[in-house]
Protein backbone atom coordinates (compact mmCIF):
# COMPACT_ATOMS: atom_id res chain seq x y z
CA UNK A 1 0.00 0.00 0.00
CA UNK A 2 1.13 3.33 -1.31
CA UNK A 3 0.53 7.06 0.88
CA UNK A 4 2.51 9.90 1.61
CA UNK A 5 2.99 11.34 4.93
CA UNK A 6 0.59 14.46 4.23
CA UNK A 7 -1.83 11.68 3.64
CA UNK A 8 -1.29 9.20 6.86
CA UNK A 9 -4.05 9.56 8.65
CA UNK A 10 -6.20 6.80 10.13
CA UNK A 11 -10.15 6.47 9.40
CA UNK A 12 -10.98 7.73 12.86
CA UNK A 13 -10.10 11.00 12.05
CA UNK A 14 -12.74 11.05 9.05
CA UNK A 15 -13.59 13.62 11.40
CA UNK A 16 -14.67 17.36 9.92
CA UNK A 17 -11.99 18.88 8.46
CA UNK A 18 -9.99 16.12 9.22
CA UNK A 19 -10.16 14.21 6.13
CA UNK A 20 -7.31 15.71 4.84
CA UNK A 21 -4.72 16.80 6.50
CA UNK A 22 -2.64 19.58 6.90
CA UNK A 23 0.91 19.44 4.61
CA UNK A 24 3.12 19.10 7.60
CA UNK A 25 5.77 20.79 5.38
CA UNK A 26 5.75 24.04 3.54
CA UNK A 27 4.23 24.03 0.53
CA UNK A 28 3.80 26.03 -3.21
CA UNK A 29 -0.07 25.85 -4.02
CA UNK A 30 -0.14 23.88 -7.13
CA UNK A 31 -1.99 26.73 -9.10
CA UNK A 32 -4.79 27.23 -11.20
CA UNK A 33 -5.28 24.94 -14.51
CA UNK A 34 -6.87 25.38 -17.18
CA UNK A 35 -9.06 22.64 -19.03
CA UNK A 36 -11.39 23.40 -21.68
CA UNK A 37 -12.51 27.23 -22.64
CA UNK A 38 -13.12 28.85 -19.32
CA UNK A 39 -13.07 26.14 -17.21
CA UNK A 40 -10.54 24.61 -15.04
CA UNK A 41 -9.70 22.99 -11.79
CA UNK A 42 -7.21 23.78 -8.50
CA UNK A 43 -6.32 21.06 -6.30
CA UNK A 44 -4.19 21.71 -3.04
CA UNK A 45 -5.99 19.75 -0.41
CA UNK A 46 -9.26 18.09 0.03
CA UNK A 47 -11.49 17.59 -2.66
CA UNK A 48 -10.14 19.59 -6.56
CA UNK A 49 -12.31 23.03 -6.85
CA UNK A 50 -13.56 23.41 -10.36
CA UNK A 51 -13.85 26.88 -11.85
CA UNK A 52 -15.54 29.32 -14.72
CA UNK A 53 -14.44 32.57 -14.71
CA UNK A 54 -14.20 35.43 -17.37
CA UNK A 55 -14.59 38.87 -17.49
CA UNK A 56 -18.09 38.67 -16.18
CA UNK A 57 -18.85 36.03 -14.54
CA UNK A 58 -16.90 33.44 -11.86
CA UNK A 59 -18.61 30.13 -10.73
CA UNK A 60 -16.82 28.07 -8.67
CA UNK A 61 -17.40 24.33 -7.44
CA UNK A 62 -16.38 23.32 -4.09
CA UNK A 63 -14.56 25.01 -1.69
CA UNK A 64 -11.68 22.53 0.15
CA UNK A 65 -10.82 24.20 3.12
CA UNK A 66 -10.51 27.79 4.63
CA UNK A 67 -6.91 28.20 4.32
CA UNK A 68 -6.56 26.85 0.65
CA UNK A 69 -10.12 28.47 -0.38
CA UNK A 70 -8.11 31.54 0.37
CA UNK A 71 -5.19 30.29 -1.74
CA UNK A 72 -7.38 29.38 -4.78
CA UNK A 73 -8.76 33.12 -4.36
CA UNK A 74 -5.75 34.83 -4.58
CA UNK A 75 -4.81 33.29 -7.88
CA UNK A 76 -8.02 33.19 -9.45
CA UNK A 77 -8.07 37.21 -8.11
CA UNK A 78 -5.45 37.72 -11.17
CA UNK A 79 -8.16 36.87 -13.88
CA UNK A 80 -11.02 38.45 -12.08
CA UNK A 81 -11.43 40.32 -8.81
CA UNK A 82 -15.05 40.06 -9.24
CA UNK A 83 -16.87 38.26 -6.25
CA UNK A 84 -17.97 34.83 -6.74
CA UNK A 85 -21.53 34.55 -8.73
CA UNK A 86 -22.48 31.18 -7.36
CA UNK A 87 -20.24 28.60 -5.57
CA UNK A 88 -21.69 24.77 -5.84
CA UNK A 89 -21.06 22.01 -3.14
CA UNK A 90 -20.74 18.55 -5.18
CA UNK A 91 -21.61 17.07 -1.44
CA UNK A 92 -21.98 17.81 1.99
CA UNK A 93 -18.24 16.33 3.20
CA UNK A 94 -15.77 18.77 5.28
CA UNK A 95 -12.89 18.70 2.66
CA UNK A 96 -15.51 19.84 -0.01
CA UNK A 97 -17.51 22.27 1.98
CA UNK A 98 -15.10 23.73 4.77
CA UNK A 99 -13.67 26.43 2.50
CA UNK A 100 -17.31 28.10 2.50
CA UNK A 101 -16.46 29.40 5.62
CA UNK A 102 -14.02 31.79 3.33
CA UNK A 103 -15.95 31.82 0.21
CA UNK A 104 -19.10 32.48 1.44
CA UNK A 105 -18.99 36.04 2.56
CA UNK A 106 -17.67 36.93 -1.34
CA UNK A 107 -20.47 34.76 -2.91
CA UNK A 108 -24.09 35.58 -3.92
CA UNK A 109 -24.82 31.84 -3.62
CA UNK A 110 -24.34 29.00 -2.57
CA UNK A 111 -25.78 26.31 -4.63
CA UNK A 112 -26.11 22.59 -3.23
CA UNK A 113 -28.68 19.78 -3.56
CA UNK A 114 -31.13 19.50 -0.67
CA UNK A 115 -30.28 16.62 0.69
CA UNK A 116 -26.21 18.11 0.54
CA UNK A 117 -27.36 20.59 3.07
CA UNK A 118 -29.61 18.43 5.28
CA UNK A 119 -26.42 15.68 5.61
CA UNK A 120 -24.01 18.48 6.31
CA UNK A 121 -26.06 19.92 9.18
CA UNK A 122 -26.54 16.71 11.10
CA UNK A 123 -22.48 16.04 10.27
CA UNK A 124 -21.06 18.72 11.72
CA UNK A 125 -23.53 21.36 13.17
CA UNK A 126 -22.60 19.97 16.20
CA UNK A 127 -18.97 19.85 17.37
CA UNK A 128 -15.84 21.45 17.33
CA UNK A 129 -16.28 23.36 13.51
CA UNK A 130 -19.86 24.17 14.19
CA UNK A 131 -19.43 27.66 14.29
CA UNK A 132 -17.35 27.71 10.79
CA UNK A 133 -19.80 25.89 8.97
CA UNK A 134 -21.61 27.78 5.98
CA UNK A 135 -24.45 26.15 4.33
CA UNK A 136 -25.82 26.58 0.46
CA UNK A 137 -28.81 28.92 0.52
CA UNK A 138 -30.24 28.19 -2.72
CA UNK A 139 -31.08 23.98 -2.76
CA UNK A 140 -32.22 22.07 -5.68
CA UNK A 141 -33.75 19.04 -6.28
CA UNK A 142 -34.67 18.91 -9.77
CA UNK A 143 -32.35 20.10 -11.90
CA UNK A 144 -30.37 23.27 -11.38
CA UNK A 145 -29.56 25.39 -14.36
CA UNK A 146 -27.48 29.21 -14.74
CA UNK A 147 -27.37 30.50 -18.19
CA UNK A 148 -24.28 33.03 -18.32
CA UNK A 149 -25.25 33.95 -21.91
CA UNK A 150 -21.60 32.31 -22.99
CA UNK A 151 -21.74 28.93 -21.11
CA UNK A 152 -25.31 27.01 -19.81
CA UNK A 153 -24.41 25.18 -16.74
CA UNK A 154 -26.47 23.04 -14.88
CA UNK A 155 -26.34 21.03 -11.42
CA UNK A 156 -28.11 16.88 -11.41
CA UNK A 157 -28.59 14.62 -8.97
CA UNK A 158 -28.95 11.06 -9.94
CA UNK A 159 -29.88 9.79 -6.44
CA UNK A 160 -27.67 8.37 -3.47
CA UNK A 161 -24.08 7.26 -4.90
CA UNK A 162 -20.94 8.65 -2.73
CA UNK A 163 -23.37 10.31 -0.34
CA UNK A 164 -26.87 11.12 -0.18
CA UNK A 165 -26.90 14.42 -1.74
CA UNK A 166 -24.26 14.51 -4.60
CA UNK A 167 -24.62 16.77 -7.19
CA UNK A 168 -22.87 16.96 -10.77
CA UNK A 169 -22.00 19.86 -12.36
CA UNK A 170 -21.52 20.28 -16.15
CA UNK A 171 -20.76 23.24 -17.82
CA UNK A 172 -22.32 22.30 -20.87
CA UNK A 173 -20.07 24.92 -23.87
CA UNK A 174 -16.53 23.85 -22.45
CA UNK A 175 -17.99 20.21 -22.05
CA UNK A 176 -16.73 20.02 -18.71
CA UNK A 177 -18.43 17.57 -15.96
CA UNK A 178 -17.48 17.95 -12.62
CA UNK A 179 -18.18 14.61 -10.53
CA UNK A 180 -17.74 15.17 -6.60
CA UNK A 181 -16.60 12.48 -5.35
CA UNK A 182 -17.99 10.40 -7.76
CA UNK A 183 -14.87 8.96 -9.33
CA UNK A 184 -11.51 7.94 -7.02
CA UNK A 185 -8.97 7.69 -9.65
CA UNK A 186 -6.96 4.84 -8.65
CA UNK A 187 -7.43 5.22 -5.23
CA UNK A 188 -9.74 3.42 -2.37
CA UNK A 189 -12.68 5.91 -2.08
CA UNK A 190 -14.10 7.09 1.00
CA UNK A 191 -17.88 5.02 1.19
CA UNK A 192 -19.32 6.72 3.70
CA UNK A 193 -22.54 4.78 4.78
CA UNK A 194 -22.54 5.66 8.40
CA UNK A 195 -23.32 9.23 8.51
CA UNK A 196 -23.96 10.05 4.41
CA UNK A 197 -26.50 7.55 3.29
CA UNK A 198 -23.95 6.41 0.48
CA UNK A 199 -24.58 3.32 -1.68
CA UNK A 200 -22.64 0.85 -3.26
CA UNK A 201 -25.76 -0.08 -5.84
CA UNK A 202 -26.67 3.47 -5.90
CA UNK A 203 -23.26 4.83 -6.65
CA UNK A 204 -23.18 2.27 -9.56
CA UNK A 205 -26.22 3.13 -10.88
CA UNK A 206 -25.07 7.17 -11.11
CA UNK A 207 -21.91 6.51 -12.78
CA UNK A 208 -23.79 4.46 -15.62
CA UNK A 209 -26.19 7.47 -15.95
CA UNK A 210 -23.61 10.05 -15.89
CA UNK A 211 -22.11 7.90 -18.62
CA UNK A 212 -25.11 7.30 -20.82
CA UNK A 213 -26.43 11.54 -19.90
CA UNK A 214 -22.87 13.45 -20.69
CA UNK A 215 -21.48 13.83 -23.97
CA UNK A 216 -19.02 11.00 -25.11
CA UNK A 217 -15.98 13.38 -25.38
CA UNK A 218 -16.78 15.32 -22.47
CA UNK A 219 -14.08 15.88 -19.79
CA UNK A 220 -14.47 15.05 -16.21
CA UNK A 221 -12.90 16.68 -13.01
CA UNK A 222 -12.83 13.75 -10.45
CA UNK A 223 -12.29 14.73 -5.98
CA UNK A 224 -9.52 12.76 -5.77
CA UNK A 225 -6.63 11.12 -7.60
CA UNK A 226 -3.55 9.19 -6.65
CA UNK A 227 -1.60 12.39 -6.49
CA UNK A 228 -3.42 15.64 -7.00
CA UNK A 229 -2.25 15.62 -10.47
CA UNK A 230 -4.94 12.76 -12.08
CA UNK A 231 -7.76 14.61 -11.24
CA UNK A 232 -9.56 14.58 -14.81
CA UNK A 233 -10.06 12.00 -16.99
CA UNK A 234 -13.29 10.61 -20.15
CA UNK A 235 -16.14 8.29 -19.26
CA UNK A 236 -13.34 5.02 -19.46
CA UNK A 237 -12.29 6.56 -15.33
CA UNK A 238 -16.27 6.29 -14.67
CA UNK A 239 -16.53 3.01 -16.18
CA UNK A 240 -13.95 1.52 -14.12
CA UNK A 241 -15.05 3.51 -10.48
CA UNK A 242 -18.16 1.02 -11.57
CA UNK A 243 -16.96 -1.63 -12.29
CA UNK A 244 -14.56 -1.32 -8.85
CA UNK A 245 -17.62 -1.16 -6.71
CA UNK A 246 -19.13 -3.74 -8.39
CA UNK A 247 -16.15 -5.79 -8.14
CA UNK A 248 -16.19 -4.97 -4.15
CA UNK A 249 -19.47 -5.70 -3.65
CA UNK A 250 -19.65 -9.14 -5.33
CA UNK A 251 -16.21 -10.10 -3.58
CA UNK A 252 -17.16 -9.28 0.09
CA UNK A 253 -20.88 -10.10 -0.60
CA UNK A 254 -19.34 -13.86 -1.63
CA UNK A 255 -16.87 -13.86 1.40
CA UNK A 256 -19.31 -13.17 3.44
CA UNK A 257 -21.70 -15.60 2.37
CA UNK A 258 -18.68 -18.50 2.93
CA UNK A 259 -18.78 -17.29 6.32
CA UNK A 260 -15.82 -14.66 6.42
CA UNK A 261 -15.13 -12.18 9.06
CA UNK A 262 -14.15 -8.72 7.84
CA UNK A 263 -10.57 -9.75 8.85
CA UNK A 264 -10.73 -12.65 7.07
CA UNK A 265 -11.26 -10.51 3.93
CA UNK A 266 -8.89 -8.07 4.71
CA UNK A 267 -6.34 -10.41 5.17
CA UNK A 268 -6.50 -12.32 2.03
CA UNK A 269 -5.79 -9.16 -0.10
CA UNK A 270 -6.56 -7.32 -3.13
CA UNK A 271 -10.42 -7.01 -4.99
CA UNK A 272 -9.42 -9.03 -7.66
CA UNK A 273 -8.09 -7.29 -10.88
CA UNK A 274 -7.93 -3.82 -8.14
CA UNK A 275 -4.89 -4.64 -6.79
CA UNK A 276 -3.42 -1.43 -8.46
CA UNK A 277 -5.28 0.86 -6.05
CA UNK A 278 -3.18 3.22 -4.06
CA UNK A 279 -4.26 4.01 -0.01
CA UNK A 280 -4.38 8.09 0.73
CA UNK A 281 -4.78 6.94 3.92
CA UNK A 282 -3.63 4.60 5.89
CA UNK A 283 -6.61 1.74 6.13
CA UNK A 284 -8.81 2.91 3.33
CA UNK A 285 -8.73 -1.05 1.48
CA UNK A 286 -10.00 -1.63 5.20
CA UNK A 287 -12.60 1.19 5.30
CA UNK A 288 -13.89 0.09 1.48
CA UNK A 289 -14.16 -4.22 2.67
CA UNK A 290 -15.82 -2.76 6.04
CA UNK A 291 -18.19 -0.31 4.79
CA UNK A 292 -19.33 -2.88 2.39
CA UNK A 293 -19.50 -5.78 4.79
CA UNK A 294 -21.72 -3.29 6.88
CA UNK A 295 -24.18 -2.66 3.55
CA UNK A 296 -24.60 -6.52 2.65
CA UNK A 297 -28.07 -7.45 4.23
CA UNK A 298 -27.47 -10.91 3.78
ZN1 LIG B 1 -16.59 13.05 -0.24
Amino acid sequence: MNYTRREFLTLASLAPLALWPRRSTVFLPEGLQSLRGDVGFYTERGGTIGYYVTSDFLIVVDSQFPDTAEHFVQQIQSKNSRNIDILFNTHHHGDHTAGNFFLGPMSDEIVAHKDAVRLQRKRYSTGENADKQVYADTTFDEPFTVDTGSEQINARHFGPGHTGGDAIIHFEKANVVHLGDLVFNNVYPVIDVDTGEASIPGWITVLEKAVKTYPSDALFIFGHSVDDHDVTGSTAELLRMRDYLTALEEHVRKQKRAGKSVDEIVNAGFVPSFGHLKERWKGAFRHNIEATFKSIDE
